[in-house]
């Protein structure tokens, strides 16, 4: 994790803006018609959308590298895609795995252990067969699939022990049953807090999030975007600008913890001196566009009023020039809101 400090330490200081690609990485659950539809991709939707990378010439790469030459700025030309799957839905296993295998693309399946052979997801013996596979990645989901940020009143101790057990528990079950024990680590519900992204820098792993945005050098290893890919956020009108998006050039470890403290919260962006703040535009979810204020190259913004759910997301964008945009979306959580 140190060497990833480094390069972006040093990334920060040159003059030019970093990397002309980055990683778009996807996030899926079901695909499936039959599904609950807010976690649902249909299965020709999904189709249309892998003809989509493929007619944009986007090279579909393993999570695990595409993260790392992300991070590292190592991406110059060629604008990367990494497909994941949280939960190890059955239907991972039974439709677009043989999709995947048509297209030849790689692919990640997150899994929650403690629903493996359970109704609707995928068993350990499919696990297998997946893990055979070379293009195949299987990653941790935590085992319990619990809302994994301190609770109010959970007591520090009472939290790490929680946590680990069911981050460490996970990751051994993988091993044994799989022999797997990769580094990626994607956070159930995409919540987090500072304790959680601690955990994982201590244990070296990738943590995935649910907010969009791509990868890129600036990106934090423990905050990493993905863009959710059901069918209500995955249509094909919106997909080229998420597929050709670039990571906005801010230091995403300095973006605050994403638990919500004041309502409605404040977010504080510096941008790199190349870019005008006046063009930055920012949007919240289910408010539309977002008033900004700016010092210098201190960027604020804030919505009008409360929100009264338990995850938002302030969404920021950025022309990059070829129609391209720069993208960065903070996530929050209102752990006063109950938990779904
Ligand atoms: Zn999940």
């Amino acid at each position: 994790m140190l060497t990833r400090y480094l390069t972006l330490a040093a990334l920060m200081t040159v003059a030019s803006l970093p990397a002309r690609a980055d990683l778009v990485v996807l996030q899926y659950h079901h695909i499936s018609d039959r599904t609950p539809a807010s976690t649902s991709t249909q299965v020709n939707l999904f189709r249309a959308q892998l003809d989509r990378i493929r007619k944009l010439g986007l090279e579909v790469v393993p999570l695990e590298s595409g993260t790392e030459a992300a991070l590292a700025g190592r991406l110059e030309e060629q604008q990367q895609v990494a497909i994941t799957f949280d939960d190890a839905y059955e239907s991972v296993w039974t439709t677009a795995a043989p999709i995947l295998d048509e297209y030849g693309y790689p692919y990640t399946i997150f899994v929650n252990t403690q629903a493996v052979g359970s109704q609707g997801h995928m068993s350990w013996q499919q696990l297998e067969e997946a893990a055979d596979q070379s293009h195949v990645t299987i990653a941790n989901h935590s085992h319990d699939h619990g809302h994994l940020p301190r609770k109010p009143g959970e007591s520090r101790n009472d939290w790490h022990q929680r946590v680990t057990t069911s981050l460490d528990h996970a990751q051994s079950l993988l091993d044994e049953r799989l022999n797997v024990d990769n580094p990626l680590f994607a956070y159930p519900y995409g919540e987090y807090d500072t304790g959680l992204e601690q955990l994982l820098d201590e244990r070296d792993w990738y943590g995935y999030g649910q907010q969009s945005g791509a990868i890129g050098p600036t990106s934090d290893p423990s905050r990493l975007p993905r863009f959710p890919m059901a069918t209500a956020y995955g249509q094909l009108d919106s997909l080229n600008d998420k597929l050709r998006s670039r990571s906005l050039p801010v230091d995403a470890a300095q973006l605050p913890d994403g638990i919500v403290a004041d309502n409605p919260p404040r977010l504080t962006l510096r941008l790199p001196d190349q870019l005008k703040p006046e063009a930055l535009t920012c949007f919240a979810s289910g408010r539309g566009r977002l008033p900004l204020e700016h010092q210098g190259q201190a960027v604020m913004v804030q919505a009008a009023g409360a929100f009264n759910s338990r995850r938002f997301r302030y969404n920021c964008t950025y022309p990059a020039g070829e129609g391209r945009f720069y993208w960065l979306s903070q996530q929050w959580v209102d752990l006063v809101q109950p938990e779904d």
